[in-house]
């Protein structure tokens, strides 16, 4: 696929290399500094595989003073930087360009703090979202946003992107649980955003922080709030005979006022896929699943699942299967959270995430289907039903051009689809480079120019992951 454009690199910082890296080799140790290009090329994509660009260089330092002498060096040489967590970006956000310096947090994975009177932990920006729970499930907590990715990815990435997950239902998403972060300006300058407290006085601009996609500083460190585990949690299976008799169960449950902590929806290639990979033991006489999970007391969760079974039954359900066991709700979540990688093992697939007001789903879910078969594809759906947070995975073959631009023109029309229906273009994804260019079908003149003098003030030059989230032409000058 080559139908995104980068931005054309910069002959002159080209031609500077070698005096580049040799002001990056005095600011950091040797074996933070990559330049060969064997050791570039893990850093030249993330999970937007089918587009990539080899970067100048690579650091990765150690501290918030190493990003910040890293920071004021390019700042002050013109060079631009992407700022890169895990890689795990489905939008493409932390993909380089050729002249760009790629500065990746992943040295900095200390947690530094744990304070369960305070219900907090201080991490830096390169622990892994699943560390931050695994540091505290033994005391009986844990960190809610749980994005399937969640072994690899960072909190800094998290927060660049602001994640979601299966379980952000009913918990919120990354910027619901960041209480302050240590970001490192463009120019060097370090500020506190935040803190261990509930709200700050001012502009909210940790709610601007997350989800800015690395283009107003680099996150080292973040102070993320830290729950207490339910007493219990149980996931069940629900076996529809239609994705659109599903979806129309999803729209029932929450418009009867149930958030249960987590509505996941596979449709049957979905589930087929998963299946064969988990051995999860979802139902495979049924059109669609939901994966419908409560918690709480059994009296509780009982109460809770009679209501959510009523409202199924009205939506012709056939299979309703609890998890009995510690076992059985790890296989369950095990299949779902693997969905992707297990897509992969059966064809290349671009993954969009589209999110639309949960009323919506039952025509939505109906239109997408018609739409990629209409471009003569196949799909599989999987995704976070109860927030409305789409993720159609369109199937080709990615040595097949042609079939490779039907794809990226399918899941555009989709997109389109979620706009026009009051939704947006990115639930949890992010816009990167891979919905930049649909940016203008969202928002209108007035807003992106707005959008973009608020980045402005953090970085006039378009130094920070230029070629991201705005569209290339019409951006405003410095
Ligand atoms: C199999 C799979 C499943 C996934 N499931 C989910 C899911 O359920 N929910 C979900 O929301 N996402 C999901 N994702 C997408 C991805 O994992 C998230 O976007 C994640 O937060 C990215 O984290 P990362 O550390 O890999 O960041 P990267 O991919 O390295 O970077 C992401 C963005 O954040 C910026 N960034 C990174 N670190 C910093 C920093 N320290 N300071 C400032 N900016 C920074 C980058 O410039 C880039 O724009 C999935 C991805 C995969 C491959």
């Amino acid at each position: 696929m080559s139908a995104i454009a980068f931005p054309a690199p910069d002959a002159g910082i080209l031609a500077r290399r070698d005096s580049i890296l040799a002001g990056l080799s005095r600011l950091v140790a040797p074996d933070a500094l990559i330049t060969s290009e064997d050791e570039r090329r893990p850093y030249e994509t993330d999970a937007l595989t089918a587009y990539r660009r080899m970067p100048l260089a690579v650091v990765l330092p150690s501290t918030t003073q190493e990003v910040a002498a890293v920071l004021r060096y390019c700042s002050e040489a013109g060079v631009p930087v992407v700022p890169r967590g895990a890689g795990t970006s489905l939008a493409g956000g932390a993909i380089p360009q050729e002249d760009a310096v790629v500065i990746g947090v992943s040295k900095m994975n200390r947690i530094l703090e744990i304070d369960y009177a305070s219900r907090i932990a201080k991490v830096q920006a390169g622990v892994t979202n699943l560390a931050v729970s695994g540091a505290v499930s033994a005391d009986g907590f844990f960190y809610a946003p749980d994005p399937s990715s969640q072994l690899a990815c960072s909190i800094g990435g998290n927060i660049g992107m602001n994640s979601g997950g299966a379980h952000c239902l009913k918990y919120g998403v990354t910027t619901n649980n960041v209480l302050g972060v240590t970001l490192v300006m463009l120019d060097g300058s370090v500020v506190e955003i935040g803190g261990s407290h509930l709200d700050s006085p001012g502009y909210d601009l940790l709610g601007l922080i997350n989800g800015s996609e690395g283009q107003l500083g680099i996150v080292t460190e973040a102070t993320v709030r830290i729950l207490r585990q339910a007493e219990g949690a149980r996931p069940v299976l629900f076996g529809f005979p239609t994705s659109v008799e599903a979806g129309a169960a999803v729209a029932a449950i929450i418009g009867a006022g149930i958030i249960p902590v987590a509505m996941e929806f596979m449709d049957k290639p979905a589930i087929e896929i998963c299946e064969a990979f988990a051995h999860a033991g979802y139902p495979m006489d049924c059109g669609a699943l939901l994966i419908i999970e409560v918690e709480g007391s059994e009296a509780e969760m009982d109460a809770q699942l009679a209501r959510i079974v009523a409202i199924a039954r009205e939506h012709g359900v056939g299979t309703v299967k609890e998890s009995k066991s510690a076992m059985e709700t790890a296989a369950i979540w095990k299949g779902r959270k693997s969905a992707f990688g297990a897509t992969g093992r059966i064809a290349d697939y671009i993954c969009m995430d589209g999110t639309i007001p949960t009323g919506q789903l039952p025509y939505v879910l109906e239109r997408m289907d018609a739409i990629v078969k209409g471009y003569g594809l196949r799909v599989a759906n999987v995704f976070h039903a109860g927030d409305g947070n789409l993720h159609p995975l369109i199937l080709y073959n990615c040595n097949d051009p042609v079939e490779a631009q039907k794809a990226e023109d399918a899941g555009n029309d989709i997109l389109k689809l979620c706009v026009e229906v009051g939704g947006c273009l990115t639930g949890e994804h992010g816009v990167g480079i891979e919905k930049r260019d649909l940016m203008t079908f969202q928002f209108n003149e007035a807003d992106l120019h707005q959008q973009q003098r608020v980045r402005a003030v953090f970085d006039p030059r378009w130094l920070m992951n230029p070629a991201k989230v705005f569209p290339l032409e019409g951006r405003i000058a410095a």
